[in-house]
């Protein structure tokens, strides 16, 4: 008797979309366009199943509208962005909500006004994953399974344990550069030369002035975590964190 063999191909997981909308029709345009193109839609109406969700499950995006029945949008990627690096597009009714997004300073990764095409939702998030995965270097992992350091080179961010870092230009070009190569000691020359367009001009001081105003960023961002080591003589390395 011959033997039968059943071969099943395992299909490759899906993106898990989350979808906070509290508008069932846009809603349904969205999973439905989401589902159409690959994706793996959770539809949820409230900021709190949200974050609920986020904490229990792993997400690839969040779609967030701006406008939910128990709290806004921005408070929601506010406390999403305490635990988790996620990208998020926001959803806007309202021009003045764009102004918020930006100037907030909030991590989102893009947002999109009402009235949307679905064609136009799903290339975004498209978009949105494929810079973000890009640029995702932070490879080590805590055991929280937070990514330590993410770097979106694009968009001349550095998120730090989840959160989103607020720098200025010469703090980010310090930071990149010691995050190129973690646990390498770069000398003051080096740094310098990586941060300022004329290292000539700067002072010797003015790398330990920014170490320290970075230092104190990260601090606010990780209280318990120092990341930055000084090296007496030789310079500043970051620390290879695992
Ligand atoms: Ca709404």
């Amino acid at each position: 008797m011959a033997a039968v063999w059943h071969i099943t191909a395992m299909p490759a997981p899906r993106p898990t979309i989350l979808v906070v909308e509290d508008e069932a029709a846009i809603a349904e345009t969205i999973v439905y366009a989401l589902r159409t193109e690959g994706f793996e839609p959770l539809w949820l109406t409230t900021g709190h199943e949200a974050l609920a969700a986020l904490d229990r499950q792993s997400v690839t995006l969040v779609v967030l509208d701006v406008g939910l029945p128990d709290m806004n949008g921005f408070d929601v990627c506010r406390e999403l962005r305490q635990r988790h690096t996620v990208p998020v597009i926001f959803l806007t009714a309202r021009s003045g909500e764009v102004d918020k997004i930006v100037g907030l300073e909030l991590g989102a990764d893009d947002y999109l006004a009402k009235p949307f095409s679905p064609r136009e939702l799903t290339a975004r998030v498209r978009a949105v994953l494929r810079r973000t995965n890009a640029n995702r270097v932070g490879a080590v992992t805590s055991p929280a399974a937070v990514t330590v350091w993410t770097h979106d080179e694009a968009r001349c961010r550095i998120s730090y344990r989840g959160k989103m870092l607020d720098l200025t230009r010469n703090e980010y070009r310090l930071l990149g550069a010691l995050l190129a190569s973690p646990g390498r000691v770069f000398n003051r020359d080096q740094l310098m030369a990586a941060a300022w367009d004329d290292p000539g001009a700067a002072m010797d001081r003015t790398v330990d002035a920014h170490i320290k105003t970075l230092r104190a960023k990260l601090h606010a961002a990780a209280p318990d975590a120092d990341p930055i080591v000084t090296h007496r003589g030789l310079g500043y390395s970051l620390r290879e964190e695992a």
